[in-house]
């Protein structure tokens, strides 16, 4: 048995049974945009772990040594101190036109926990209602799941009270959903697992005034989107808009599992003292890793390189003209491809010939390649794309 097929084959002895589609391939060392699995082979990773390695790229050795010399200083203190890197990741996160304060956890699905909780507050007078929309994705706690799309809440019902769902991009659906207890909206500005949804700017205005009129709170939720990754700092910047707090995960840490929610300047004291917690939020060791990327992004330029490079990908792949491909739509390096058939046998063809990919929603293939991959294996992959996409 080879060294991979024992580790698969222990993974379903041992470990829950909860990831749908998890392909045998256990993965043990990456390299900026490589990564080889326990039987040596290597792959060129246009996923990066749903982004969350995927702006900087594998181990980025600024973030290596970062989590290196912090690991040999201090891990956890507990929040009853402060420490100087979650100050420092805070203060570069709020210094890209978003102001603000930040409250540090792990994964999306706390940070949206926390906006919930912000909302909440921030419109008091008992208002509870959420409004969020088809196809979107917001995390799998009870709190989060309640507000994500009805496929993934099969099972745990009910859900929150008051937990409202209107179409993506129909104001009017949402305007009509509004009443005297709706406490905020809560949106993806690109929606990821929903298929790389990209709402048109009207509709993300139209949000804003919308929760101005009724003095209720707008959340964009960034965890896919930013830092970066859409070729803005944050994803709602393409629309000129504002909201009122913001949701990131994914790709904060470089690889480090960390997450925040930013109030802006008008709320950001609403979460006051004893309004919530967690033990482990703003550690030094992932704060080090989230300064670390923070910093990689501005030296390397890749909020401009996320927007130039993906311009590129996706023209090269509409002029190829492929059959199968319906549409090709995303903003920088989030990029969807819509087929007109399943895209798992993509998927599995394309690793077999080493480029990871991934596919949602049954059709749309999903690309998101480290921010720092040089444009040599960016054409490599799109290659092996194209080729698997033309012969399929
Ligand atoms: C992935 C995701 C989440 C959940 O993040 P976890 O870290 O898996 O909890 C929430 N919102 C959006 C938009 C996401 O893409």
């Amino acid at each position: 048995m080879s060294e991979q097929a024992r580790i698969v084959e222990a993974t379903s002895k041992y470990l829950t049974p909860n990831y749908a589609g998890r392909l045998p391939v256990a993965m043990t060392r990456g390299k900026w945009s490589r990564i080889w699995d326990a039987d040596g082979n290597e792959y060129i990773d246009f996923f990066a772990g749903f982004g969350g390695a995927g702006v900087t790229g594998h181990c980025h050795p600024a973030v290596v040594s970062a989590i290196r010399r912090q690991a040999g200083i201090l891990l956890c203190h507990g929040n009853l101190y402060t420490n100087e890197p979650q100050v420092e990741l805070a203060r570069r996160i709020t210094e890209k036109g978003f102001g603000g304060k930040v409250f540090f956890c792990h994964s999306g699905a706390e940070a949206v926990e926390a906006a919930m909780k912000l909302v909440r507050l921030a419109a008091g007078q008992g208002r509870y209602k959420t409004i969020s929309f088809d196809h979107c994705f917001h995390g799998r706690t009870m709190g989060a799941l309640s507000l994500t799309s009805e496929k993934y809440q099969a099972g745990f019902e009910p859900m929150l009270p008051g937990s409202v769902k209107a179409p993506f991009g129909d104001l009017e659906a949402v305007a009509a959903a509004i009443d005297d207890q709706t406490a905020g909206i809560f949106v993806e500005p690109i929606q990821g697992e929903g298929g790389v949804n990209v709402p048109a700017a009207e509709f993300m205005q139209g949000l804003r005034k919308l929760c101005d009129q009724h003095n209720i709170l707008l959340v964009c939720d960034e965890v896919w989107t930013a830092p970066a990754r859409t070729g803005r700092w944050f994803a709602h910047q393409h629309y000129g808009i504002t909201p009122d707090a913001m949701t990131l995960a994914k790709a904060l840490g470089g690889g480090a599992p960390i997450a925040a929610m930013v109030a802006s300047p008008k709320y950001q004291d609403v979460l006051g003292p004893g309004k919530h917690a967690s033990t482990m939020g703003g550690n030094p060791l992932c704060a080090a890793a989230g300064v670390a990327t923070m910093q990689v992004i501005e030296s390397e330029g890749l909020v401009e390189r996320a927007a130039e490079k993906g311009e590129k990908l996706m023209s090269a792949l509409r002029r190829a003209r492929i059959g199968c491909v319906k549409e090709v739509r995303g903003k920088g390096m989030m990029i969807g491809i819509e087929l007109d058939k399943p895209g798992k046998d993509i998927v599995s063809a394309c690793l077999a010939r080493g480029l990871l990919i991934n596919c949602t929603q049954d059709t749309v293939l999903r690309l998101a390649p480290p921010l720092t991959t040089p444009d040599s294996l960016l054409n490599k992959g799109l290659w092996i794309l194209i080729n698997v996409l033309k012969t399929a």
